[in-house]
């Protein structure tokens, strides 16, 4: 039996523009999205509608420990209207003692008093979209900021830190950008390691078919770093973090002591979360369910979910655990890795079962374990840091054809 979830995703699907790499589940309002009376207001009004709507048709479950506000871009909201989403929320779930409640914000949508005013009703953690601190980078990309407005919001987030009245926030780069060699690349990093955010997530560049970078990408104009040049990247960016005294918990994220994401942590543990919002997925008993991506489809299953109060993610009776080849998937990313019969018990797996195709995984890994990019210890499976990380992806493959080897009745 999955344990119930303790953890929130609510997704606000709004942003002035779409990025040039984004293909996430968003609404692009324009540059008077926050202006009063702007078709924008309306848009987001009548969102923050559905949210609560979905909300209230959940089954009650235990206290939350985590709560995250992604996007989009959460900090187009106005302070009253995130807080009546946790006031929502807690009226449905309540809230454990210390719970860690994390909002995405985006530098040119805020000021200094907007993040008191968020801190006042609840957030105590935020993670700041920065990408890239260079101006001419930032345009490459479609950021709407400038880096003016990323190291003012910066300093403004890193002061309320250090008098401890926020607990934690967290800064986004992304790594292997268009036209950022290995020398620029190590400029940006320094500059994120100098606002002093004590957690850093590093994504690599994805190329998505359905965006500007993806169509580029396509005709052979997107200027990225080969795999060789991407894997010194990602060598000297762990090297550097190392040495200002971050750990690498995860195959993107970097905290200081004290400072990884309990609900980041969460996801890669394999455990339950609800998920509220256009093209939000939740996963409250295991099985992963994701919900339209489109305002109008978001808006049509709502409507359904209200005449039937059925909705499979929210009833544990036909929901299935998350399958094994998932939770091997998120649970290889973090620097604990796996073990393997722990993991598939969570999965549902017999004693019987395990003995019979446990031991076959091995052997598909058998290369990786010999060069030293997969580790292993007591049944436990873990990527080596960096070597094995880099190469995630080559071992996950060979996971999957172990996954589609197998005869399972399941
Ligand atoms: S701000 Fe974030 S969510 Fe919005 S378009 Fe850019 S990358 Fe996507």
């Amino acid at each position: 039996m999955v344990a119930p979830p303790r953890s929130a995703y609510l997704h606000i699907p709004f942003c002035h523009k779409r990025c040039f790499y984004c293909d996430f589940s968003i609404i692009p309002l324009g540059d008077s999205a926050q202006a009063p009376g702007s078709p924008g207001i309306t848009s987001i009004n009548a969102y923050l509608d559905l949210l609560h709507r979905e909300i209230s048709i959940a089954p009650k479950g235990p206290a939350l420990s985590t709560i995250y506000f992604g996007g989009g871009t959460p900090s187009l909201l106005k302070k009253n209207e995130v807080s009546d989403l946790l006031i929502n929320l807690q009226r449905k779930f309540g809230f454990q003692d210390g719970a860690e409640i994390t909002m995405e914000v985006d530098p040119a949508t805020f000021f200094e008093n907007d993040l008191n005013g968020y801190i006042g009703i609840g957030i105590n953690r935020f993670s700041l979209g920065a990408q890239a601190f260079d101006d001419i980078t930032l345009a490459s990309i479609g950021r709407k900021h400038k880096r003016s407005q990323l190291i003012e919001a910066c300093n403004w987030i890193n002061n309320l830190f250090k008098k401890g009245i926020l607990r934690s926030w967290s800064l986004d780069l992304i790594q292997n950008l268009p036209g950022l060699n290995l020398s620029k690349w190590i400029k940006e990093l320094e500059q994120a390691v100098l606002t002093e955010a004590p957690h850093l997530s590093i994504y690599d560049l994805t190329i998505e078919p359905d965006t500007v970078f993806g169509r580029l990408h396509k005709k052979g104009k997107l200027n990225i770093p080969i795999d060789s040049e991407a894997q010194q990247i990602d060598f000297e960016t762990n090297r550097l973090l190392k040495s200002r005294g971050f750990a690498r918990y995860e195959i993107s994220s970097y905290s200081l002591p004290g400072h990884a994401s309990r609900h980041n942590r969460m996801y890669w543990s394999g455990s339950g979360w609800w998920g509220f919002g256009m093209g939000a997925t939740s996963a409250p008993w295991g099985e992963r369910f994701s919900r339209p991506r489109t305002i109008a489809g978001y808006k049509k299953w709502l409507e359904q979910q209200e005449n039937q109060l059925l909705e499979k993610t929210l009833f544990n009776e036909k929901s299935k655990p998350m399958p094994l080849d998932e939770l091997l998937m998120i649970g290889l990313r973090r620097r604990e890795g796996v073990h393997l019969e722990e993991f598939a018990k969570n999965a549902g797996w017999t004693k019987k079962e395990c003995d019979k195709n446990l031991k076959s995984l091995e052997k598909f890994w058998l290369n990786f374990i010999n060069e030293g990019y997969l580790l292993t210890n007591n049944g436990r499976y873990f990527l080596s840091d960096p070597k094995g990380m880099q190469i995630s992806n080559q071992i996950l493959i060979q996971m999957f054809l172990w996954w589609d080897s197998l005869d399972l009745d399941q």
